[in-house]
């Protein structure tokens, strides 16, 4: 049965480009009945591996990638590396040069694979030279670990990134040496910028945190990187899930570079909020703010989800767009109008009943009384209550805000 790995080394965050890989690799495992491990390429036992793996964890998990079993070290199968080297070299196929140990490699002839999304590929083995496997200080080199790793927990499908091709021929010839039998090679296309360069903090957020930072919601992140090199068909974008492991193969995974583009993940970031049930809406606006240290009253949070749900693209842009309804307001002036407020709030003060219907018959009302378009009259009172010129629905905020504070607001705009 199927079983693969997700190899991140440990070297500060996890870049989002690699998410993306792990991510085929384990759509591709649980499309199959198969398992996905995860293993940290570590060459050491420092404090900083250990923060790094922690992060690696956590934004896998958040993602909702999980991984079978207990995460897995590269450096804790040195020992048997160790003995694999020797077996070799007692067997003429690895030699002692000053200490480190080299593998043979074939001096003729090409070492070739076909690889599941790249197809045919050889190189000719007169172009490689012996590899050290071992240092002289008994470390493993990574071309050594690695398939001593795969060959050890019986990966059956390796699938990494385009940049590791050169690699394989030389893993090739350890698995062979060893008396193994290669995996399935498969080498996604990199993730690059819209700019073509490799995808980087220039071109805007590459850390899993970054992106959770700013209020992407998982499931969409999730589509959006499955679609980074990969499509079912030519037509659809938004896959929940259970319809990614269920559509994703091998096969329709490109071979060009895929380009992350922001504004399409904000759209599609747009779509997941918008389709969610309010409550579970509320709900991660809640968890958001809290993770972000903003400590604003949750039942209010929560009534103000319905008004922003369909207005903004990201969980982030909340604070700003709905910080009106938590904290006081310093509208531009110039932007207000006297005698228009003044009007408003006479008219508000007679809602019987503080709701949005009331508030909405009595300013319909006024713009009547005024002979005035609701464009020129609601500016101005917008201004006045939300301290800005683009905000949720009028009437809901007027509501939510409550009768004293919002006529505390018109009161203020027009003195
Ligand atoms: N640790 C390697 C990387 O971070 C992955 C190598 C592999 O998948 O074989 O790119």
């Amino acid at each position: 049965s199927v079983r693969v790995r997700m190899a991140p080394s440990p070297t500060g965050f996890l870049h989002i480009g690699g998410v993306r890989t792990f991510l085929f690799n384990w759509l591709y495992a649980r499309g199959r009945g198969g398992e996905c491990l995860l293993r940290i390429e570590n060459t050491d036992t420092s404090r900083e591996v250990a923060e790094s793996v922690e992060q690696i964890e956590r934004s896998l998990r958040w993602l909702g990638i999980e991984w079978d079993g207990a995460t897995r070290f590269q450096l804790d199968g040195a020992e048997r590396c160790r003995a694999e080297a020797a077996r070799l070299v007692a067997e003429g196929k690895a030699y002692e040069d000053g200490g480190a140990v080299r593998i043979r490699m074939p001096r003729e002839g090409v070492i070739d694979w076909d690889d599941a999304v790249k197809g045919h590929i050889e190189f000719p083995a007169a172009e490689l030279e012996d590899m050290v496997i071992l240092r002289s200080d008994g470390r493993p080199v990574y071309n050594f670990a690695s398939p001593v790793d795969d060959w050890v927990d019986g990966i059956t499908h390796v699938i990494r990134g385009d940049d590791h091709v050169s690699n394989t021929p030389k893993q090739i010839v350890v698995l062979r040496a060893l008396g193994a039998e290669p995996p399935v090679y498969a080498h996604v296309p990199n993730v690059n910028g819209e700019d073509g360069r490799k995808l980087s903090k220039r071109h805007g957020a590459v850390s899993v945190d970054e992106f959770r930072a700013a209020g992407y919601v998982a499931p969409a992140l999730m589509n959006f990187l499955a679609l980074l090199g990969w499509a079912p068909d030519g037509e659809t974008t938004i896959m929940s899930r259970d319809e990614l492991i269920e559509r994703f193969t091998l096969e329709r995974v490109g071979v060009s570079p895929a380009t992350f583009d922001y504004a399409k993940l904000d759209w599609m970031n747009g779509v997941y909020l918008r389709e969610m049930p309010v409550d579970a809406y509320a709900g991660a606006l809640v968890a958001f703010l809290r993770e972000r240290g903003i400590d604003w009253d949750e039942s209010r949070v929560r009534a103000a989800a319905p008004l922003v749900q369909e207005k903004i693209g990201r969980l982030g842009e909340f604070p700003d767009f709905a910080g009106f309804l938590f904290h006081d307001v310093e509208p531009d002036p110039s932007l207000l109008d006297e005698r228009l407020l003044r009007a408003a709030e006479k008219a508000l003060d007679g809602v019987a009943e503080w709701n949005a219907a009331e508030i909405e018959a009595a300013l319909k009302g006024l713009c009547e009384d005024l002979g005035e378009k609701p464009r020129t009259v609601f500016g101005p009172i917008r201004v006045a209550v939300t301290g800005s010129r683009i905000s949720p629905g009028l009437y809901e905020s007027l509501e939510l805000l409550g009768r004293d504070v919002a006529l505390a607001r018109i009161r203020a705009g027009a003195a």
